[in-house]
């Protein structure tokens, strides 16, 4: 079986190196010379509203999936034409928007912090006065790792906010005062059968993952699966879907989705009987789900700008290195650090050995 993927990052990558000893084989788009999937499958590049590669994409594989939700709406509708494309161009059409998908939420009753579409300086400035502050204006499309947003503190944050983030169309959301960050990772398959990994805890700064550690127990797992099922049921979805939940008051607020294998996740490649990665291609292919079980205890450590020294990384114990073989670059996700332990308390030292790698 032949997948096209598009985009040609990390993601994608890791899809390939899961998807190989199934039997299956990898065609990426991606307009990027340099797309580090390309080691692993076929790289056409070319934009992706270029049709005539598309049409060779569709022509050249049985189904089509997305490593980023960014994708221009008639990329999906074009392609839909020829081959199947999992998940649906519906699902990404409130995935990529941030308005449709708290709108989403408060239709299925999923609680989200307080939200307003913002047209204009004047709808900011209504909306500010309706949901006060502290708040946080975003950008309602192509935000990633915390760009595409401020934090407004005080009256000053205010005044001319919307033309500093370009004058799109914008959401301002209440400032949730957060205990915790949690996101739930589900599989669905094209039956509806659905499964859930353990919720897990991740820790931001700036804006970009940092830390994930997979929980076990977690007393708000079994509300975390309910409103993540209300959501796959409402979209019909196929793949796997991340779910990043803000934990308040002892219960959750969903914050957003990803239709797709997310970051969050990827402590799945060795803390899981089958990862996140191998259970979207097999939801998307039509085959059994496979377990989403954790083996042992798991974190995560993304490596920003640069790897450590390899031989350093991998000489920790419990600890395997995901290297991107991207360019180095400020603030750009080039590898992660899975982390495998038999318990919590080696899990905890373990985390500290990678975190002092990263801080020298
Ligand atoms: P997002 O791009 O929406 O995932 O936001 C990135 C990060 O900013 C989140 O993981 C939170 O740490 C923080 N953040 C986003 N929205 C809010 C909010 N409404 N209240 C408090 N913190 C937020």
């Amino acid at each position: 079986m032949k997948i096209g993927v598009i985009g040609g990052g990390q993601l994608g990558r890791m899809l390939a190196l899961a998807g190989t000893p199934l039997g299956m084989n990898f065609a990426f788009l991606d307009p990027a010379p340099d797309a580090c999937a390309a080691a692993l499958g076929e790289h056409l590049r070319a934009d992706y509203g270029d049709q005539d590669h598309l049409r060779q994409l569709a022509d050249e594989v049985d189904l089509v999936t997305f490593e980023f939700e960014s994708v221009p709406a008639e990329t999906v509708a074009f392609l839909s034409q020829f081959v199947p494309v999992y998940p649906s161009a519906e699902a990404l059409r409130i995935a990529r928007d941030r308005w449709f998908e708290k709108s989403m939420f408060k239709d299925l009753g999923i609680p989200t912090p307080e939200f307003a579409d913002i047209q204009s300086q004047a709808d900011l400035d209504a909306a500010v006065a309706r949901i006060g502050l502290p708040a946080v204006l975003k950008t309602r499309t192509l935000g990633y790792d915390g760009k595409g947003q401020k934090v407004l503190r005080s009256a000053a944050d205010v005044a001319g906010t919307f033309a500093e983030l370009g004058s799109v169309p914008c959401l301002l959301e209440g400032f949730v005062p957060f205990t915790g960050e949690v996101s739930l990772i589900a599989v669905r398959a094209r039956d509806g059968e659905t499964r859930f990994y353990p919720l897990v805890h991740n820790t931001h700064d700036s804006g970009i993952l940092r830390l994930s550690v997979a929980s076990s127990d977690h007393p708000l797992q079994a509300l975390a699966e309910d409103y993540s099922s209300r959501v796959l049921k409402q979209l019909d979805y196929v793949g796997v879907m991340a779910f990043e939940f803000f934990e308040v008051d002892g219960g959750l607020k969903a914050n957003e989705i990803a239709p797709r294998v997310h970051n969050s996740g990827h402590w799945t490649t060795e803390g899981a009987e089958c990862s996140q990665f191998e259970n979207h291609l097999r939801a998307v292919a039509g085959l059994p789900l496979g377990s989403t079980a954790k083996v042992g205890e798991s974190a995560m450590l993304n490596f920003i700008g640069e790897v450590p020294p390899v031989d350093q990384v991998i000489a920790i114990d419990d600890c395997h290195l995901h290297h991107y073989g991207k360019a180095f670059k400020v603030g750009r996700k080039v590898g992660h650090a899975n982390l495998r332990c038999a318990d919590q308390a080696t899990l905890q030292a373990q985390i500290l050995k990678v975190q002092a790698l990263i801080a020298e």
